[in-house]
């Protein structure tokens, strides 16, 4: 049997890229960092990091990613999105700064920064029933929510006041949380599985 390494792209205009490159190394991705549209040619998926979603959104926009990573979304590119990348995510935005755009895919409305600023970041320990167990360590950092889902997306989790950080949607994998930052790799394993399915 021949296996060959998944060739997974992080977009890398700004956020924590190199947190998301260690995981999937480690778990036997070929890491690719993406700024330009001629970089998403041949990718098995795609990783948004977290960072800020509208510097993301602007840059993606100079450089000319923006349309190129839309189609490649909307043609079925495995993403995995965690917080920022969650938004850029989300076909509808709440509390986005005028004229913020996103990428979309995932059939959900996405609050940014559900928690208030910085100060308000948190950990909390959360049971993703697809997952199993143990429960999952998140890392809230200017975390946005989930606000509403589309028939076609499907919760993963939700905090005790059932607020929903994490969905998914074919392909589409938004977490609003870092899994990446709490040595936490179900996610991207899960992300990973559907690489190589797809
Ligand atoms: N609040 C940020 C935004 O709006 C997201 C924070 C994060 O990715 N840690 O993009």
């Amino acid at each position: 049997m021949v296996t060959t390494a998944p060739r997974v792209g992080i977009l890398s205009l700004q956020g924590d890229v190199r947190e998301h490159a260690r995981v999937l190394t480690e778990l036997g991705a070929q890491v690719e960092l993406v700024r330009r549209p001629g970089e998403l040619a041949g990718l098995d998926g795609l990783v948004l990091p977290g960072g800020e979603s509208t510097v993301i959104d602007k840059l993606s926009r100079a450089f000319g990613i923006q349309r190129p990573l839309r189609e490649a979304i909307a043609g079925g590119l495995p993403v995995l999105g965690t917080c920022a990348g969650l938004i850029l995510l989300a076909d509808r935005l709440a509390d986005g700064i005028a004229g913020q755009e996103t990428f979309g895919g995932l059939d959900a409305t996405v609050r940014r920064n559900a928690f208030g600023g910085q100060v308000e970041s948190f950990e909390a320990d959360l049971e993703v029933p697809v997952l199993g167990a143990p429960t999952v360590r998140a890392a809230f950092i200017r975390a946005p929510v989930i606000e509403q889902l589309g028939p076609a997306a499907t919760a993963l989790c939700a905090l005790p006041d059932g607020r929903v950080v994490a969905a998914e949607q074919g392909n589409l994998l938004g977490v609003a949380f870092h899994p990446e930052s709490t040595a936490e790799t179900r996610f991207h394993r899960r992300f990973l599985d559907r690489v190589r399915r797809a």
